[in-house]
């Protein structure tokens, strides 16, 4: 934990430690504990809140802010901006998304949250803060059983607090009555709160939901039949038990927050053979759709292959380069699928790279397909000599490549057609899910979708893309050789 000062009496705890640059950044909570805006209560609101909600997958922030004799409007709230101004200049170093940060509070607590999200909105900025440029509204409001009125209903004690008074203004309690703040700049606002509370009436909850909802802004309220003035985690209570899983559903559903997923990455390689043009028609087009990456195997058969089957079935080398620039790789399968001698292999695979880098004016390949399938030794050892970093072998067998394990230049994989598609992936929720994706990767090859001048690995359109779309909607992701 990393104490940042923020003045004499103010301080913001920032549980960051354990970030690390290669983690991907998450969504923020600044915690506001509540103590009537006389003291904070750490013990409740704040250390069991930042253990619950780290592992909810949040980067927690505990602010200490001035209460009591310490302060007097608007301190707090000027504590409270500030909090959030570190976390935003922060947001790098400290692995967080600068436009994900919430704040969660509780009774008073709850009061200088939402006052963040509304009366925050009004105020002129330099009466909030010095500095000019960092955005201080909070993205989502946090408020659990929330003092929020300064009506007949709010929290007399806490109002005194917040403004250092004794006698109270008409002018301080409508500025209290945050009801009465929310403005087009509000942010989505989840509460909860107990019917029994004696301290803080619920109706606080209520009002605020109510005008919240009038003015067309998001919020969510929970109101629990039983539980006294700061229940915590419900203290037994099953209902109230469950509320934090609720708020984050809530940033997740109804504030577009990003929360880092921590299930294992289930990545497969996507290949597909022979420069067939429906790779650059149709193939291409879905994988973008459905946010997946492929390489592409080229080769470019001599004249003869041309006029004995179609030219019109292969991609042009303008085709070629658009998969290159839409981001896809284009890798080498030999020139003419000769492989014999070392020398023919070098042969072909520099009379490709040529074409390639010549006359599709793309990159040198770094991974390459054997034709037909089987490695030979002779290519395998070329291949090692040029520097490529992937070579891949097929069968009809569904074999999984294991990183950790086989010899990149023998990467296993498994020729998806039309018959081996119904085989085995007319199952294809069964057998997926079995996979142990932290050890293997799943590398399929594809011809043309449809194939047209090798029909016993044709694959028809209709079929492809309800894969590409299951494996889309089922959170696998198709990748790249260059991606491994
Ligand atoms: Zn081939």
């Amino acid at each position: 934990m990393k104490e940042i000062k923020l003045n004499e009496f103010a301080k913001l705890e920032c549980f960051v430690d354990d970030y690390s640059q290669s983690q991907p950044p998450a969504p923020a909570l600044l915690i506001l504990p509540g103590g009537g805006y006389g003291c904070i209560c750490y013990a409740t609101e704040g250390g069991p809140m930042v253990d619950r909600f780290s592992k909810l997958g949040l980067r927690c922030f505990v602010l200490h802010y001035r209460v009591g004799e310490n302060q007097a409007y608007p301190d707090a709230l000027r504590d409270g901006v500030e909090a959030i101004q570190l976390i935003r200049k922060n947001a790098k170093e400290w692995g967080v998304i600068p436009d994900n940060v919430a704040v969660i509070g509780f009774s008073a607590g709850g009061h200088l949250s939402a006052a963040l999200g509304t009366l925050c909105t009004k105020l002129p900025r330099e009466f909030l803060t010095d500095d000019a440029t960092t955005p201080y509204i909070p993205n989502a409001m946090l408020l659990s059983f929330p003092v929020l009125s300064g009506t007949e209903i709010g929290h007399v004690g806490s109002m005194k607090n917040f403004f250092h008074k004794n006698e109270l203004t008409q002018e301080d309690r409508d500025l209290f009555s945050l009801e009465k703040q929310i403005t087009d700049l509000t942010p989505p606002a989840f509460l909860w709160a107990t019917v029994e509370d004696q301290v803080v009436p619920f109706e606080n909850s209520v009002l605020f939901h109510n005008a919240m909802v009038k003015a067309k802004r998001t919020a969510e309220m929970h109101i629990f039949p039983a539980g006294v003035h700061g229940m915590q985690f419900g203290y037994g209570r099953n209902d109230i038990a469950r509320w934090p899983e609720q708020a984050v559903t809530f940033l997740k559903d109804s504030c577009g927050f990003k929360f880092p997923s921590n299930e294992p990455k289930k990545r497969f390689v996507l290949s597909f053979d022979d420069a067939v043009v429906n790779h650059y028609t149709f193939v291409a087009p879905i994988l973008k759709k459905y946010g997946f990456n492929a390489t592409f195997f080229v080769c470019n058969f001599d004249e003869k292959w041309h006029s004995e089957h179609s030219a019109a079935n292969l991609m042009t080398s303008e085709q070629i380069r658009s998969l290159h620039e839409q981001g896809f790789e284009i890798g080498n399968h030999t020139y003419n699928h000769n492989m014999g001698t070392k020398e023919e292999c070098e042969r072909e695979l520099s009379a490709l790279t040529d074409y390639l880098t010549q006359t599709c004016v793309v990159p040198e390949p770094t991974s390459f397909a054997y034709p037909g399938g089987p490695y030979s030794e002779a290519m395998a050892e070329v291949l090692k000599e040029k520097g490529y970093k992937y070579a891949r072998t097929a069968s009809d067998s569904f074999v999984l490549y294991k990183p950790a394990e086989d010899d990149p230049l023998r990467v296993p994989a498994f020729s998806v057609c039309y018959q081996n598609y119904f085989n085995y992936f007319s199952n294809v929720n069964k057998i997926l899910p079995s996979i142990d994706f932290e050890k293997n990767v799943p590398v399929f090859v594809f011809h043309g979708v449809p194939e047209l001048e090798h029909p016993w690995v044709n694959m028809d359109p209709y079929h492809f893309e309800h894969f590409i779309a299951f494996l889309a909607g089922n959170g696998y992701q198709g990748i790249a050789f260059k991606d491994l």
